[in-house]
């Protein structure tokens, strides 16, 4: 029997009026959450990226404030702006859109952010919480992932988990975080030999490596639960994940579609993360 497809643009939406419903409350109490965007050079993805996630704000009542600096913007100008809006109380989370380019040095960016207001989970303080399971902030594509899995019930304890893709970003987290949930968890990255042998271990097989049809069928143990990252952009321009859907649905129990799985998903723990900052700083003020 083909795969149950999990709908991720559904249960955004669904997770969105929770956030819409706490955004509302906070408003009436007298704060309306923020978040500051930070958008450095001109790179098309990251626009249409940076623009999705501030229409979402608006969508939920969330204020946002984005600033754009050019490629040529010296560094100590956008560690001047953080601390600025560190010290903002109309702004509860900060993100800085990645990549950003190369000359940057993005630890030192990355960490000038208020830990309180980190809700990307990239400073240093947030990733090492991912070891110890006390984060401030989850990042959100995992914590994205990890909602997904808890919408169809699915227990990671006592799982063969394998993640496709290392990156600090999704890949070594998301580890992480199922690992703090008891799951028994492999990483894969560009230079594991032999890809096939780890995945066909899987009970649920993420993927994370923007290689579109890197996983193959014959690579997935049947009823294994499949979650696709990946964005690919095709030459026609259609998007992919790096799963090849079609076949693999056939023999998985869940899969998650590209677009329309975790990628709603992602923004939305956004949007999560900054309403439970500013309930956070109400709460302070109390
Ligand atoms: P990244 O920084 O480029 O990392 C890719 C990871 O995949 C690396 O660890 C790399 O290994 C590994 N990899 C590459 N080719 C591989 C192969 N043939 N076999 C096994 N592993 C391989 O990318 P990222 O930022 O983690 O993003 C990964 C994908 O997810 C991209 O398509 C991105 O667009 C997408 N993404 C989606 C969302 C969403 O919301 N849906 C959010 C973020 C990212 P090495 O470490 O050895 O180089």
């Amino acid at each position: 029997m083909a795969a149950k497809v999990i709908d991720g643009k559904a249960l955004a939406a669904t997770v969105r009026q929770e956030f819409k419903r706490r955004t509302d409350s906070l408003i009436e109490a007298g704060l309306r959450p923020g978040l500051a965007v930070i958008l450095v050079g001109d790179n098309p993805a990251s626009r249409a990226y940076v623009r999705n996630k501030t229409k979402a704000c608006a969508d939920v009542g969330i204020y946002s404030l984005l600033s754009e600096f050019t490629v040529n913007t010296p560094q100590d100008d956008i560690l001047r702006h953080i601390h600025q809006l560190n010290a903002d109380p109309a702004i509860h989370g900060i993100l800085v859109q990645l990549p950003l380019p190369p000359h940057f040095d993005l630890r030192l960016i990355l960490d000038a952010i208020a830990q309180e207001k980190d809700v990307d989970g990239f400073h240093l303080y947030n990733v090492g919480g991912l070891i110890s399971g006390n984060t401030v902030f989850p990042p959100c594509t995992p914590y994205g992932v990890q909602r997904l899995l808890e919408s169809e019930n699915i227990d990671v304890a006592g799982q063969n988990v394998v993640v496709v893709g290392a990156s600090n970003i999704v890949g070594k987290p998301m580890a992480l975080m199922l690992l703090q949930r008891d799951a028994t968890v492999c990483i894969c990255h560009a230079k594991t030999r032999d890809l096939a042998q780890f995945t066909v271990l899987a009970d649920i097989l993420i993927v994370a490596a923007g290689k579109p049809n890197l996983i193959l069928p014959e690579m997935v143990k049947t009823s294994a639960v499949v979650i696709d990252v990946g964005i690919n952009r095709l030459p026609d321009g259609r998007l992919i994940g790096d799963v090849d859907f079609e076949g693999v649905r056939q023999k998985a129990s869940y899969i998650t579609p590209v677009p329309g799985g975790v990628g709603p998903m992602t923004v939305t723990m956004l949007l999560g993360n900054t309403v439970e900052s500013a309930e956070r700083f109400a709460a302070l003020r109390h």
